[in-house]
Formats: structure tokens, sequence, C-alpha cells
């Protein structure tokens, strides 16, 4: 239902493309599929994935003999469903979560992407579920991160491990690893800097960080998680990229998706990075923070 919801800017328009398509030609001939190349392009799938979907769909409809554009748009959500699941390398689209031990989780992406909001929607949401978390705030670098974090601490009502601005980040991670332990949390999210401008410092910082956690939890951190801002679009791949090479991502938190009428970015960008979508955020509130499942986003577009 929130799904729903959070997808009505792509729906409007990607959707509304879609039905004129469909009631506009009365065959499935190669300008329908020109048509449906511009709509896929227009809502930032790509030129690459565009072409690959259309050429799938055209074989598609030869094999299965259709003729009306309405039978093809059953195919269409399945091709869909079916690119972005073969896209993968890493086919594991949930949180890697620990059954015993802590689970510690690293955000990275850089600033106003969503990635505070994003940590205090996943805290509140396993707090509900009756889990101890806590966070770590170590972004030291930007001034006010820090503050921001306790904000999202009290409002989901978890506690925050913080140190002075501009402290080494590795030092609030080695006491949230301690606290973590001491404690008995469940769950640990980090928050960095996301300083791109700075690429070798970033990655040393997050190297730093994670030898930190290694030493005390050797198979954690269990996820780094990207976050990136859908509304940027093509931007937002960019800055996947450059973070995909600054350190392991294992997966995305795309937020902001019901910012955009360009969804098709999800698979844009599942194409490019071939890294699972694992959570996507749709609105400012604390409950915004989705599970991203292909099957329903895809339906979620055409509804
Ligand atoms: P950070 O600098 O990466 O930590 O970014 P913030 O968490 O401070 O978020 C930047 C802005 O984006 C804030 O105004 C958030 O309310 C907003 N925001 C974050 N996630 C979402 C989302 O899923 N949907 C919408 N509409 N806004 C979001």
């Amino acid at each position: 239902e929130k799904y729903d919801k959070g997808l009505e800017k792509s729906r409007r328009t990607f959707g509304q493309f879609m039905n004129e398509l469909f009631s506009n030609f009365r065959v499935v001939d190669d300008e329908f599929f020109e048509e449906l190349e511009e709509a896929l392009i227009s809502s930032d799938v790509g030129f690459d994935m565009a072409m690959t979907i259309s050429d799938e769909l055209q074989e598609e409809v030869k094999l299965r003999n259709v003729k009306k554009p309405k039978d093809v748009e059953r195919t269409i959500v399945e091709k869909l469903v079916e690119i972005y699941d073969s896209e993968g390398e890493n086919e594991n689209n949930e949180i890697n979560f620990q059954a015993s031990g802590p689970t510690i989780i690293l955000f990275v992406g850089v600033n106003g992407v969503g990635k505070t909001t994003s940590i205090g929607k996943m805290a509140n949401r396993y707090r509900k579920e009756g889990k101890k978390v806590l966070l770590a705030a170590a972004d030291t670098f930007r001034a006010g991160a820090i503050d921001q974090l306790v904000v999202w601490g009290e409002r989901a009502g978890v506690e925050v491990v913080r140190h002075k601005p501009g402290s080494d980040p590795a030092a609030v991670v080695f006491d949230a690893v301690d606290r973590t332990k001491k404690e008995g949390y469940d769950v640990l999210l980090v928050d960095t800097a996301g300083r791109l401008q700075n690429k070798v410092n970033l990655m040393k910082e997050l190297e730093k960080m994670k030898r930190v956690i290694e030493r005390e939890y050797p198979s954690a951190p269990h996820e780094v998680l990207l976050v990136v801002d859908a509304t940027t679009g093509q931007n937002a791949l960019i800055q996947a990229k450059q973070f995909k090479e600054t350190t392991d991502v294992t997966g995305l938190v795309l937020s902001k998706l019901d910012g955009t009428a360009k969804g098709g970015i999800v698979l844009a960008i599942r194409h490019e990075l071939k890294l699972p979508v694992k959570l996507v955020g749709l609105g400012e509130g604390i409950d915004d923070l989705h599970d991203f499942n292909p099957d329903q986003f895809v339906y979620g577009l055409f509804k």
C-alpha cells in the first residue's frame, strides 16, 4: 500500500505513458516499440536497458504471436522483473541479518542523499521488532552530522555513540563496537562521512573503521550499504559507481523514490552496478523505509 503511494510520481508519468501507448496503438509494430523505448529512457532506465528490454520483448511477442498492445502489458511487467533479477551477481535482496551475535551495518554515501534519515528509519524498524539497537556517529567531519543523528536516535528511541566533531571516526566505531559487545546490542548502525571529493582519504577512513569492527567481529561489517538519492537520476548512478570503487558495497538504499517521476533509475543502477537494491525510501517519515521487492516495484509502476 505504502509502496503504491511512494511510487505515485513515477506511475503518473511512466504508467500514463504506457496507458497512452496501449490505447493509441491497435497493433504491436515497430513504432510501438520505438515509443516504448522512449518511455523507458525518459523514466531513467538508461539507454542500454531500454534497448535490452525492447529487444527481449520483441522476441517474446514474436514467439507468443501477440498482436494486441494490451496483451503485451503483462509481458512487459514480467520482462522487467526478469531483467532485474538476471542483472544481479549477488542475489541476496535482504539485509544479511545475523541470527546470533550483533549485525553491524556501515552506511556510506555523500551528504544530503538521506543517509541519516535512512539510519533513523532502520533503527526504528529494528527497535520495533524488539531488537536492541545502537547508532555510531562516525561522520565526525560534517558540522551538524552528529547532532542530526542524535535527533534521529531520539526519534527512534535508541542510543547513539558520539565523540566531538573532528575526532577520529575509527575511535567512535571502536567505542560503539565495545558497547555493542559489553551491553549485548543486536544491531549496530554506523553513519560515515561521505567525502567523495577526497577518495583516498575516504577509502582509508572506511578501511580503518572496518578493521576496528573486524578485530572484534571477524565476519563484520555484515553490510556496507550505499545510500543514493533517486531524485538525482543519472548523477546517483555516477556517485554509486565512484563509491563502488572506494569500498566493497554490499547493497543499495535508494532514498527519495517517492520524490521522483523516474523510478526507472532502479533498473539503470542495477544494470550498471550489479548491486541489489535492499531498501527504498518512500517518504520523510520514520516508517517510510521499505524492503525492495522487484515485483512490487514493477507492478507499482503500472497500477
Ligand atoms: P544525509 O546528509 O545523507 O544524512 O541526508 P539526510 O538524512 O539529512 O536527508 C536529506 C533530506 O532528504 C532531508 O530533508 C530528508 O527529510 C530527506 N529525505 C531522506 N530520505 C527521504 C525519502 O525517502 N523521501 C523523501 N521525500 N525525503 C527524504
